[in-house]
């Protein structure tokens, strides 16, 4: 099996990459732009695997991206190469749509070409797997258990949000055209090592490591759902071998937490495991600052996971303890992957308090 996989360089496509190298006789061909999000660093251990393959290309550019299946080949497609974060969508939207729409239309659209020209036995087998997130139903007011059983409709809010709503409906339709076997997956807040320190989990550890204030938008009341990133891949890898063309499965631990309460989490953990403070700090948690509100801030995202534990017997293995925790230990662990990303532009400054 071949599988060529978009953003294997980033947060969630490294774990994915790492996993499938490990199941023997699996070759993995990464494509990935290298934005600023991609780090191949997140791969030392993948790099002289003699089935892993990379190719730096975008995934907007046609004719290079065409030339990567017609080299490779492959027999699934698992795609997360995107633009990811919220704050930076609100400062810089165009990236969002070229990547996430217009990066996703390209895609498809040479993988529909080469499926239908596969030999029988390969068009059966083919899978296009579109990874999306629980941002592009919006705010929810449901806790996860009562959430109505039917299907969600989109309500994007952010361009994040709606540049991957935008490209779940075109994968969508492109299964209900051309009969395209695509499945899509929407998953929660995911967290873990190596996720680049803008995000809010090491972002709140990195500023306290540095003794920094934590900031919590608006009053932090604001609810997420979080899901330890190894989990996430376990649930694309059930669906990579069991998942039902044309489908949308959910994924989530049901983990939702108030902003505010997470931060204090991750200070607690760091008492425990970071006991030496930066000169000043006398307790993680007074670090705590409110900032002003991220515009167009949903309240709160739960996601009913029902049909892939029911259809496919997917189930977490990491509680939220239990995840963050390991994350922030591997934090703690692995401060040359954080210092090289950083020293590359990033300075855990505020994105996207204005478009
Ligand atoms: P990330 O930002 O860490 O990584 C994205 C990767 O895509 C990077 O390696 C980047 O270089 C690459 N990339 C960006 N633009 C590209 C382009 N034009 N061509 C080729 N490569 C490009 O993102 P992530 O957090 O790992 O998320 C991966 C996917 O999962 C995304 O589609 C995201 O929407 C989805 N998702 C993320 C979460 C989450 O909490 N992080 C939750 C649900 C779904």
């Amino acid at each position: 099996m071949r599988i060529l996989v978009t953003g294997g360089a980033g947060f969630i496509g490294g774990e994915v990459v790492r996993k499938l190298l490990a199941s023997e006789g699996t070759s993995v061909v990464n494509v990935d732009k290298l934005t600023y999000a991609g780090n191949l660093e997140s791969l030392s251990s993948c790099k002289t695997h003699p089935l892993y393959y990379f190719e730096q290309v975008d995934i907007c550019e046609r004719d290079a991206l065409a030339k990567v299946f017609e080299r490779h080949r492959p027999s699934l497609v698992i795609h997360l190469a995107a633009e990811s974060h919220v704050d930076r969508s609100i400062q810089n939207p165009e990236n969002f749509v070229k990547t996430n729409i217009l990066g996703t239309f390209n895609l498809l659209d040479i993988a529909n070409q080469y499926w239908t020209r596969l030999k029988k036995e390969q068009t059966t087998r083919f899978r296009f797997i579109h990874v999306s997130t629980d941002e592009v139903l919006g705010d929810s007011k449901e806790s996860c258990d009562s959430l109505p059983k039917t299907v969600p409709y989109f309500n994007p809010s952010s361009p994040y949000a709606a540049s991957k709503a935008s490209s779940d409906h075109l994968v969508l339709a492109w299964h209900k055209t051309y009969g395209f076997p695509a499945v899509v997956t929407r998953c929660s807040n995911n967290f873990g090592p190596f996720q680049f320190p803008e995000k809010f989990i090491p972002h709140m550890i990195l500023n306290a490591l540095f003794g920094k204030k934590l900031p919590i938008y608006g009053d932090g009341q604001h609810i997420r759902d979080w899901l330890y990133v190894e989990d996430h891949v376990q649930a694309l890898l059930k669906i990579v071998k069991n998942g039902t063309i044309g489908e949308t499965y959910n994924i989530s631990g049901c983990n939702r937490l108030k902003n505010i309460d997470l931060a204090y989490k991750i200070c607690g953990i760091l008492e425990d495991l970071a006991p030496n403070k930066p000169i000043g700090v006398k307790h993680y948690r007074d670090l705590v600052s409110f900032v002003d509100d991220r515009l167009g801030h949903d309240r709160s995202y739960s996601l009913d996971a029902e049909k892939i534990t029911k259809e496919l017997g997917w189930r977490p293995s990491y509680s939220l303890d239990s995840g963050l925790r390991k994350t922030v230990d591997w934090y703690l662990n692995n401060r040359r992957w954080w210092q090289q990303t950083m020293s590359l532009g990033y300075g855990l400054e505020r994105l996207g308090l204005h478009g």
